[in-house]
């Protein structure tokens, strides 16, 4: 009698829910062995790298995916993140299309976003697409919780990583309980240990951020942080380990465009009173501070918005454009 193969289940992201997707069940995500795949569009709100200065020309080419492994209660895209009865279940074939279709159409790179719990498929289909002529680079979007085998995985396929880095680690806490305010916003108490470890390994496969003749992004690292009003995302504590670790050469874009969503609503609910900033936009003058810190750091590669993104960038994943 031969001994059974143990089955290790999906470890793609930091909580290591270790399903068995291959067969037949679903992860703490929600996904299971098909690709959850909701809209494919040019995208020309990105990081100016990425979508280009010219909104009339190129843009990123965008590829949202469902389910998404973290649960943010102010999801902007919460339609397609958290909702398990949207979009559709696809093959690794019909992403290759998408991708080479999004190239044709003159998009400056392929832009995968929330690939986290998809990356096995995705080693086939980057393969594929490369082989098929595909030639923009590839940009994985994620929210920064991915784990050490997800990003090996990913390793030599992917040109950009634009992950986010959602908080910083509570400086009372010595990282081993879990973050209470990171598991209440994110769904993941260790999210800050998570994230921390994959931010160096992404800088390590692909290192600084390098731009074309162009002004396009071609190879490297861009982190993005959205600052929280009463600085809820401990931005004054993110910042100087960024600098510190990734380097003052690192491109971050430092995003304004909170506003409350999804389990939040204007005014906040009872479960959120405690946090009181979550059920407002943040202010000019949080904006400003988090942008003067940065630079404060030598973080003077940073993107900067107005904060009128906040209404203009807004996704309706019920419209076909998504952002008309
Ligand atoms: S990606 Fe999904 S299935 Fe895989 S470990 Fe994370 S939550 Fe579990």
């Amino acid at each position: 009698m031969g001994l059974k193969k143990p089955n290790v289940g999906c470890i793609l992201c930091g909580h290591q829910c270790r399903a068995d997707r291959q067969g037949g069940h679903v992860g703490r995500c929600g996904a299971g062995d098909r690709l959850g795949f909701s809209s494919a569009l040019v995208h020309r709100g990105e990081e100016p790298p990425l979508s280009g200065r010219d909104p009339a020309r190129g843009g990123s080419g965008a590829i949202f995916f469902t389910r998404c492994n973290l649960a943010c209660v102010f999801c902007q895209n919460w339609q397609i993140s958290q909702s398990n009865d949207r979009g559709l279940d696809i093959s690794v074939e019909e992403i290759v299309e998408m991708m080479l279709r999004l190239a044709e159409a003159g998009a400056f790179n392929i832009n995968l976003i929330s690939p986290t719990p998809y990356v096995v498929e995705l080693t086939k289909a980057l393969a594929q697409a490369r082989a098929q002529g595909l030639n923009v680079p590839v940009v994985y979007n994620s929210g920064g919780y991915d784990s050490p085998a997800a990003l090996a995985l990913m390793d030599g396929l992917v040109d950009v990583y634009l992950p986010d880095a959602k908080i910083g680690q509570d400086p009372a806490m010595d990282g081993g309980e879990p973050d209470s305010r990171s598991m209440r916003l994110f769904g993941a108490g260790d999210y800050a240990q998570v994230n921390q470890a994959a931010l160096l390994e992404m800088r390590r496969q692909v290192g600084t951020l390098k731009l074309d003749e162009r002004g396009l992004a071609a190879r490297g690292l861009i982190v993005r942080h959205l600052v929280l009003p009463d600085d809820l995302a401990r931005t004054s504590t993110l910042l100087p380990w960024l600098a510190e670790n990734l380097g003052q050469d690192l491109h971050l874009s430092l995003m304004a465009q909170y506003h409350p969503a999804h389990q939040i609503k204007l005014g906040v609910n009872d479960e959120f009173r405690d946090l009181p900033g979550l059920g407002r936009p943040l202010s000019i003058r949080e904006y400003e501070a988090a942008v003067e810190q940065a630079w404060a750091l030598g973080l003077t590669n940073s993107y900067v918005q107005g904060l009128g993104s906040a209404r203009q960038m807004r996704p309706d994943f019920d419209k076909p454009g998504v952002f008309n």
